[in-house]
C-alpha cells in the first residue's frame, strides 16, 4: 500500500494501518505492508529488494497507468514483470472500508487459483 507519505491527495479518508489490518488476514495474503512513496527512489529500491518471480503483488495506491509507469522498469531490473505480477489498485477517495473490499475482490480470486 501506498498513500503519498500519508498526505496525498484522494487519501484523505483512508486509515491505512486499518486497511493493512483488514487486508493481511484475507485467504492467501502472505504479508501485507505500507510504504511512504513507492514511487520515490528509496521506495523503487524497496520493489527491487521485494519482488521475486511467481509471486503476485497488489499494490493499492494511485492511478494504476502511473503505478505502471512508474515502477515497471524497477521490477525489471529484479527480473519481474509489472504486467505478469502486479495487480494495481486506484484505492483514492476511498474510504477504509471500500478500500478493503476492492483488495479482498481481487485478492479472492487469487488465492482460490493456488
Ligand atoms: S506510488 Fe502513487 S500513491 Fe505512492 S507516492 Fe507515488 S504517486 Fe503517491
Amino acid at each position: 500500500m501506498c498513500v503519498c507519505q500519508g498526505n496525498g491527495p484522494g487519501f484523505e479518508h483512508l486509515d491505512v494501518w486499518k486497511l493493512l489490518d483488514r487486508v493481511r488476514g484475507d485467504a492467501g495474503v502472505e504479508f501485507a505492508v505500507v510504504h511512504p512513496q513507492l514511487c520515490g527512489e528509496e521506495g523503487l529500491r524497496f520493489w527491487g529488494e521485494l519482488v521475486r518471480p511467481g509471486v503476485t503483488y497488489v499494490v493499492g495506491a494511485c492511478d494504476p497507468a502511473l503505478q505502471r509507469k512508474m515502477f515497471k522498469d524497477a521490477l525489471a531490473a529484479a527480473g519481474a514483470s509489472f504486467d505478469r505480477q502486479v495487480v494495481a489498485l486506484d484505492l483514492r477517495h476511498m474510504a477504509t472500508e471500500e478500500a478493503a473490499e476492492k483488495v479482498a475482490e481481487v485478492v479472492r480470486p487469487l488465492s482460490d487459483g493456488r
